[in-house]
């Protein structure tokens, strides 16, 4: 049943509803929510936004809330940004969209020369898809398929890392890890070798990041030396496994996975849909390892959060790879009907010039710094076990036990009490199990800094009292 909005007042006369509550009360009548227990819903009804402006959400009732999730990782230059805005209306009115198959347009191929000019060296070519899941479908299908067309007919199997996320679609969720999404659908996934994690939150005490995450890397060299033959590729989050709770290890992993994928035969895909675009401190995170995937997914903030995109990079070997008569069957029939939308690059397009007008990259150091000093306040607090950053992402995992570490059952769901209490002080947390994390965007200031971190610090106080 739709959550009761109304209650009616004291009176006995219906209590006129909010233009929020109304719009809320019609959500629930018709609309089915992502990544939601609906009756959740019952108690605190879903807020209606009716406009963004920087860093902030406003609801229907004037309410503002900091978005310091960027809306799920997606925006990066504030909410109705108006460069990016600006660029879609004229684009809206020149073409929206054509077909990708037989056609082209100038967003889309000067898009692609910008995502080349930028990325690691090496990668020569854009693959266009519409949404983070695609892009990784995608680079599996044509990882396997790179196989097929070489002769190599026994590599059909992938390598992931436990704890990974990369999606919600068959493929997607086979590649994860992140039991909470996947293990009801394990009779549907394809079988995949599931390589230990180097998330140092599970180092040694007195152990480094790098130690760990090399100590981690021992694992997969086993793996890949006794199944290379029948492995198309390892896939990976670069630095940060995000949906799995913003766990982080040491880009010596990714430079020593690199150096084994090639020694073994095996391609390398680099999930960057999350940590992409700045958001570990690099324009990429595979920078930091000073590595070129064989394939590189890219979504998010490619397009500031406006519109979906996804694009796959490979090089010039995999294209090649393809490359050939048609009768040969060795083309990359994959498509979706919103490949390439000239919309959705333009935003991209757009995005990218602030990258570049702006200096980004610099200006997000100081503010990097300045909210990781901020967050590391919390590490004091009796049941915060961990605060760790990589770039402008910071993660406060808090803990039944801080000294063992021991987990707070996820049935108390501890984080919805955070979340709860930070949206009534008007700051969008939305903590994943027992971790509380901030991910702004990137034109937030120190105040609104301040103010995420002062949520999260009472959230966690009233979360953790009992
Ligand atoms: N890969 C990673 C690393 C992600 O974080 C996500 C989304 N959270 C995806 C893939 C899937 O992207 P989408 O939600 O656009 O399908």
């Amino acid at each position: 049943m739709p959550a009761k909005m109304n209650s009616g007042s004291e009176s006995g006369h219906p209590a006129a509803l909010t233009p929020a509550q109304t719009l809320a009360d019609r959500d629930l009548r018709v609309v089915w929510h992502p990544c939601t227990q609906m009756k959740d819903h019952e108690t605190l009804p879903p807020i209606a936004i009716r406009r963004g402006h920087g860093a902030w959400l406003e609801d229907f009732d004037g309410k503002r809330y900091l978005d310091a999730v960027s809306s799920w990782w997606v925006n990066l230059f504030g909410h109705a940004n108006p460069r990016i805005a600006a660029a879609l209306q004229d684009q809206a009115e020149t073409l929206e969209h054509v077909i990708f198959a037989g056609f082209t347009h100038e967003p889309a191929v000067r898009l692609a020369e910008r995502l080349v000019s930028i990325t690691p060296p090496g990668l020569s070519r854009c693959f266009f898809a519409d949404n983070g899941s695609a892009a990784v479908e995608v680079a599996l299908k044509m990882s396997f398929h790179y196989w097929r067309n070489k002769g190599e007919t026994r590599k059909t199997r992938f390598i992931a890392l436990a704890n990974g996320y990369h999606g919600e679609t068959l493929g997607a969720l086979a590649v994860g890890d992140v039991d909470l999404y996947k293990s009801l659908y394990d009779p549907l996934l394809m079988d995949v070798i599931t390589a230990p994690s180097p998330d140092c939150y599970h180092r040694e005490s007195g152990e480094s990041w790098q130690d760990y995450s090399l100590r981690q890397f021992a694992h997969m060299e086993r793996l890949l030396a006794a199944h290379a033959h029948e492995v198309a590729a390892v896939i990976v989050e670069p630095l940060v496994q995000c949906a799995g709770g913003m766990r982080m290890y040491h880009p010596v992993y990714l430079t020593r996975l690199r150096e084994a994928c090639s020694r073994h035969g095996v391609h390398l895909i680099a999930d960057e849909i999350a940590v992409g675009f700045g958001r570990t401190g690099t324009m990429f995170a595979c920078e930091q390892a000073n590595i070129s995937p064989d394939f590189l997914c890219l979504s998010k903030g490619l397009t500031g959060g406006f519109l979906p995109l996804s694009v796959v990079l490979t090089n010039d070997d995999v294209y090649a790879a393809f490359y050939g008569e048609y009768t040969a069957l060795t083309a990359f029939l994959h498509s979706h009907s919103y490949t390439g939308n000239p919309l959705a690059c333009r935003a991209a397009l757009a995005t990218l010039d602030i990258f570049a007008d702006e200096n980004t990259i610099r200006g997000n150091a100081a503010k990097a710094q300045y909210l990781g000093r901020r967050a590391q306040e919390l590490a004091e607090h009796a049941h915060v076990a961990e605060v760790r950053q990589c770039g402008m992402i910071v993660a406060v995992e808090i803990a039944k036990n801080k000294g063992s570490r021991e987990p707070y059952p996820w049935q108390e769901r501890r984080g919805m009490r955070i979340y709860r209490h930070a949206l009534a002080l008007g700051v969008l947390l939305r903590p994943i199990g027992n971790v509380v994390y901030f991910m702004p965007p990137y034109v937030v200031d120190e105040a609104e800094m301040d103010l995420m971190v002062d949520a999260a610090a009472q959230g966690i106080e009233l979360a953790t009292c009992d």
